[in-house]
């Protein structure tokens, strides 16, 4: 079956990374794991050996039939779907437990893919991704880093990230463009610890990061921030008035959010990137 470049599909034909990828998820004989777009089925055998129960998502629907064929249904509940509308609520309470969360992720729909997860994060306990190494290098990166971003915090704000290895385009076939790397996540919200709500957090950052060569302070007052409520509010938290979001860790930038959300944003244009939660 020739593979669909417009489904992502470069399969996995390294049988170390494969192993390695199983292994990152750590004991799973009494897991029930998904695994996010299954292909021919090249990590799904070893998964299938190894957890209580797999559940394996997959949009083709010349694959999905085809990996029925190859696994006993008691082991592996092969469902043809798109995992942007699969129900990992639904799915962690049949299985009486939190999942694990598996996939060589097709990366045309990487961010996708994560705000999902993210958005599923109460019925999740870990999960090991395999991105463009480009993405796990931004996901992965801590402040001052040349990748920490948007993307970094969005994503570290849901737990804890892993830089697991990464591999060559010679791993898979067809081989594609670039390198991708394996990263690890642990769900474990960080919300309610560092005091703020998800959702205005969140939004903050876009704000924060909105335009990268500019400090958080003129990100903010784009935003309509009032500018002495910034002044005052970078001061109280030591940090210069020059700072970039670039520069500030997770409990920097909500302790700034905390002492910001004191003071309402005044009346204004919607900021750019408000409509678009994209990472
Ligand atoms: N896991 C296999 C491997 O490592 O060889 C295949 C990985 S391939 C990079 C990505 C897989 O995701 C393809 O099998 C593709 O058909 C599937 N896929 C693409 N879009 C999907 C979606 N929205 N939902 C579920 N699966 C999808």
């Amino acid at each position: 079956m020739p593979s669909k470049p417009k489904l992502g599909q470069n399969f996995l034909r390294d049988h170390n990374a494969i192993r390695r990828i199983a292994d990152a998820l750590g004991d799973i004989a009494e897991q029930t794991v998904v695994e996010i777009g299954p292909g021919q089925g090249a990590i799904t055998r070893i998964l299938a050996e190894r957890a209580r129960h797999l559940i394996a998502i997959e949009l083709d629907r010349e694959l999905a039939p085809a990996l029925r064929t190859q696994f006993p249904p008691d082991r592996v509940t092969v469902i043809e779907q798109d995992v942007l509308s699969f129900d990992f609520s639904a799915a962690a309470s049949s299985a009486g437990q939190k999942l694990a969360v598996v996939g060589n992720l097709p990366y045309y729909i990487t961010s996708p893919i994560l705000l999902k997860l993210a958005a599923s994060c109460a019925a999740l306990d870990r999960a090991v991704l395999m991105v463009q190494r480009e993405v796990a290098d931004r996901i992965t990166a801590g402040p001052g880093s040349r990748d920490y971003g948007l993307l970094s915090v969005t994503v570290q704000m849901y737990g804890p990230v892993a830089s697991l290895f990464t591999l060559p385009p010679g791993a898979f076939s067809p081989p594609p463009e670039v390198h991708s790397s394996v990263f690890r996540w642990r769900f474990a919200p960080r919300f309610a610890e560092l005091g703020v709500e998800e959702q205005p957090f969140l939004r903050f950052v876009r704000h924060s990061f909105a335009q990268k060569r500019k400090t958080i302070a003129n990100n903010l007052r784009g935003a309509q921030y009032d500018s002495e409520a910034i002044h005052a509010a970078l001061e109280a938290a030591q940090l210069p008035a020059q700072a970039r979001a670039e520069e500030l860790s997770i409990p920097e930038l909500a302790a700034l959010h905390i002492r910001l959300d004191r003071h309402p944003q005044s009346e204004g244009p919607a900021p750019q990137n408000e409509a678009s939660p994209s990472v």
